[in-house]
């Protein structure tokens, strides 16, 4: 199951359908990884400045915000099953970004909850 603590904020763009852009918090607590998802000739393109990404490997901010993606456009069926492709590529956060409610569906955070309330 992915761990989704360190998701910090979802953000869409007007303009830009079907793109999400997502801030996590790195692993060791130190700075922010900004990472973009969107649909692209029926490819889902993920895309964030990562030294894992370099060295062709996919990392666990890719597969953070691929389940998020999903989850996000659950209606659209063909991006449930499609082809997905990482790039390495610096996201800038800009001012017409617009913070969304983080999909509430997915997780291991709310998995927990509901553990600690039928505790
Ligand atoms: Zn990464």
């Amino acid at each position: 199951m992915i761990n989704h603590k360190h998701v910090k904020a979802v953000f869409t763009q007007e303009g830009e359908q079907r793109t999400i852009f997502v801030s996590l918090s790195a692993s060791n607590g130190e700075g922010i990884y900004l990472v973009a998802a969107t649909y692209i000739k029926g490819q889902i393109v993920i895309a964030h400045e990562c030294p894992a990404i370099q060295l062709k490997r996919t990392c666990w901010h890719s597969d953070v915000v691929l389940d998020i993606y999903r989850t996000v456009f659950k209606q659209h069926s063909e991006l449930q099953d499609a082809r997905v492709v990482y790039l390495n590529k610096k996201v800038v956060m800009k001012k017409e970004w617009i913070q969304i409610p983080m999909p509430k569906t997915y997780g291991v955070d709310n998995n927990e909850h509901n553990i600690q309330l039928l505790a």
